[in-house]
């Protein structure tokens, strides 16, 4: 038992999911290759690097623009708030700091929308509130989405981008796993088909829940995407891990994510992806 008394793992930090480039200023340096970017090219080219293709973080109402037909997005429960059910302290005070950050109430956006003309529900996490982290809101507005598209019999695109479960609503927020993935599995019982779009990162409890159960698993390239971080990996299990561990295209080759695609192809793949899957 002697591994037993060892000093635990060290629980994850905010070092350990990925740290999110948002860029800003007239210049841009590339994570990717370095380069230094002109910041509207790189906006022009959907946060895309020109020189190397690094992703960068996509807001979420500009993945919208990407991804849907012009004006076709109809939100859902917009204004839903959560309610602090253990009273976390400064929990109120952050959510009230996001909110006027990013001038939404919680980390998710659901609605109907089109693509290429055809009708889908659509949910996108939004990792510039509290780090997309999933709490009641998240879960709730998720479970809805998929309760609708199960009325409406329409396919559900869920574009995840998390850090996971949120600490300040404790195991409310861990019960919303379940929730989801029970909503997800009713869907299924309808024949109708889920597809799950992880952007980096996609991290922790949304990554052990909904984001990896698509009938297809897509990914951006290089996202980073697992359930802990690789440093408490490597403290846990002691040792190296492979290189591009938790990367996308480590996922392709290992068999958990279906395809990579590159941004300016989602929205064509996706339409191609719907039309395969739902029965006409
Ligand atoms: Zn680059």
């Amino acid at each position: 038992m002697a591994w037993f008394s060892r000093k635990k793992a060290p629980k994850p930090s905010a070092d350990d999911s990925a740290k999110l480039e948002i860029p800003g200023g007239l210049w841009t340096k590339c994570t990717g290759c370095s380069e230094i970017v002109y910041t509207r090219e790189l906006a022009r080219n959907l946060m895309v690097c020109p020189k190397c293709s690094y992703h960068f973080y996509l807001p979420v109402d500009q993945r919208i623009e990407l991804l849907c037909d012009r004006h076709s997005f109809e939100e859902f429960d917009a204004a839903l708030k959560t309610a602090d059910p253990l009273k976390f302290k400064r929990y109120w005070d952050k959510l009230k700091e996001y909110e006027k950050r990013t001038g939404r109430p919680d980390a998710v956006r659901t609605g109907r929308a089109r693509i290429d003309g055809k009708v889908i529900m659509l949910g996108l996490l939004n990792f510039a509130f509290m780090g997309g982290s999933m709490g009641i809101v998240v879960g709730d507005k998720l479970a809805r989405l998929i309760e609708a598209a199960a009325q409406e019999r329409v396919p559900v695109i869920i574009v995840s981008s998390s850090g996971g479960a949120r600490m300040q609503e404790g195991l409310y927020s861990l019960m919303q796993m379940a929730k989801v993935v029970a909503a997800l599995q009713k869907l299924s019982e309808l024949k109708l088909p889920y597809i799950s779009v992880m952007t980096h990162p996609t991290t922790g409890g949304v990554a052990a829940s909904f984001a990896m159960l698509g009938d297809i698993n897509v990914a951006e390239p290089g996202a980073l995407i697992g359930f802990a971080g690789p440093r408490v990996i490597e403290q846990t299990i002691r040792s190296k891990l492979p290189e591009g561990f938790q990367r996308a295209e480590f996922l392709l080759e290992h068999g958990m994510v279906d395809l990579i695609v590159e941004r300016k192809n989602m929205k064509t793949c996706l339409s191609q992806m719907v039309d395969l899957l739902v029965r006409h």
